[in-house]
């Protein structure tokens, strides 16, 4: 890249207060392994895996050679209508073989709204074709977060995601449900009515939401309630797919087979944008059968995007030689170990760590979590909050004990240091 002198004064940073995010900006400028590098030139160990993506760590060469390889000889090539690229039939051919369902069909997107927005669209096509066309709800659980396209905003179970567009959902037809009581699902899917319902979406492990584990049978509950009322089953896995569980999709750890599956970040664990969508053969059957089949009138210039594939099947090469979906797994162990001691502190209310490589420290709300952030950076940690005053914890896959201990000590530290609001 040439030299240009940077303002930065034009960027407008996603879901930020730009005043207050202006002032306290940090630009990151390096990465390698689990350890990002700032413009001022502070390293820090990444303990929230970017935004949960970076599973198999900073600046791996590979990655970019693989991007590399492909460009210098395609690019890539849309795959609207006939044609298609080898990357991308690689790509499915792999996701197919690994899904949590059998014979699944492959759609690729450019991130994981796009997945979302891609796999509700279906939902209600599903049911248009089946002859069922009051099927249209969309429900999701509250604390969902499904990312920020006009479907992902309009099931979020995080309200102020969805409010101030004029109406409560740009999609009308969504609503939510309890996020961990079955049986409050199913009197809501009762109360609406199962004619009325195309897709039940959950995430496997609640991410932005605060990270919060399915309660014991909620996953298996909700996809029975879903086969028992004629109505579609979403596993959004943009955060849980490739790994995080301890098993490569967390419908496998919960022995579920959705109907569709969202992915998107651990695809490539960010070296490239790239989502997608697994489906069942039980909507996508009827999309390859017989000269009378119908077209999902639905794509993107970038879906199958061949640099992007390549890219992530040199990062599932990655997993796989390094076995890095065990090593997720084990970690989950050492994290939940460590960090659960938190809890002692009185400025948290609750250490959620029981499903994943990923943890949730709930602060009280009174807390103000600036401090305690500047303090783990102080301490070579960085770390942000999500929902309900959460520190989010989900370090890359690489990370070794000692930087699972430096992350807890660091907010540790931070929590004895904290001497009340800015
Ligand atoms: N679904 C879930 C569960 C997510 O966590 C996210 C992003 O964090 C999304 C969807 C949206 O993905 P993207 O930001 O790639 O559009």
């Amino acid at each position: 890249m040439a030299e240009r002198p940077i303002s930065g004064g034009a960027y407008w940073n996603p879901q930020a207060h730009m005043p207050t995010a202006g002032k306290r900006r940090l630009v990151i400028t390096r990465g390698q392994g689990v350890w990002v590098e700032t413009s001022t030139g502070d390293r820090l160990i990444d303990a929230t895996s970017s935004l949960w993506h970076a599973n198999i760590g900073h600046g791996r060469e590979r990655l970019a050679r693989a991007a590399y390889d492909q460009m210098v000889r395609l690019e890539t090539y849309h795959t609207f209508g006939r044609t298609v690229n080898e990357p991308a039939l690689l790509l499915a051919d792999w996701l197919a073989a690994n899904a949590p369902m059998a014979g699944a069909k492959v759609m690729l997107t450019s991130g994981g709204s796009d997945s979302v927005d891609l796999a509700c669209k279906l939902a209600r096509r599903h049911w248009q074709l089946e002859g069922k066309p009051g099927k249209k709800l969309i429900l999701s659980r509250h604390n969902a977060y499904h990312g920020l396209h006009a479907f992902g905003t309009s099931v979020a179970g995080l309200t102020y995601n969805r409010e101030g567009y004029g109406t409560e959902t740009l999609v009308p037809e969504t609503a939510r449900i309890a996020t961990n009581d079955l049986d409050e699902v199913r009197r809501s899917v009762l109360e609406l009515g199962p004619d009325n319902i195309a897709a039940i979406i959950a995430e496997p492990v609640i991410g932005t939401g605060g990270v919060i584990a399915p309660a014991d049978g909620y996953l298996e509950g909700l996809q029975a309630l879903c086969r028992e009322h004629d109505i579609l089953f979403i596993a959004d896995e943009v955060i849980t797919g490739f790994g995080r569980t301890g098993h490569m999709f967390a419908s496998q750890r919960w022995d579920i087979e959705p109907d569709m599956v969202t992915m998107a970040k651990g695809i490539t664990s960010g070296y490239a944008p790239l989502g997608g969508v697994l489906v069942a053969p039980r909507v996508s059957d009827r999309f390859f059968a017989g000269p009378d089949a119908p077209i999902f009138r639905h794509g993107l210039t970038y879906s199958g995007h061949a640099t992007a594939c390549a890219v992530a099947l040199a990062n599932l090469d990655v997993i796989a030689e390094e076995s890095l979906v065990a090593e997720a797994g084990r970690l989950e162990v050492v994290l939940a170990r460590m960090v659960k001691p938190l809890r002692d502190s009185d400025l948290v209310v609750d250490v959620r760590a029981s499903a994943g490589f990923m943890a949730g420290v709930q602060l009280r709300a009174e807390v103000d979590a600036d401090p305690i952030i500047d303090s783990c950076a102080a301490s070579g940690v960085l770390i942000r909050t999500i929902h309900d005053n959460t520190l989010q914890i989900c370090p890359p896959f690489v990370s070794t004990d000692e930087d699972v201990a430096q992350i807890v000590d660091a907010i540790d530290g931070a929590l004895a240091s904290y001497d009340g609001p800015r």
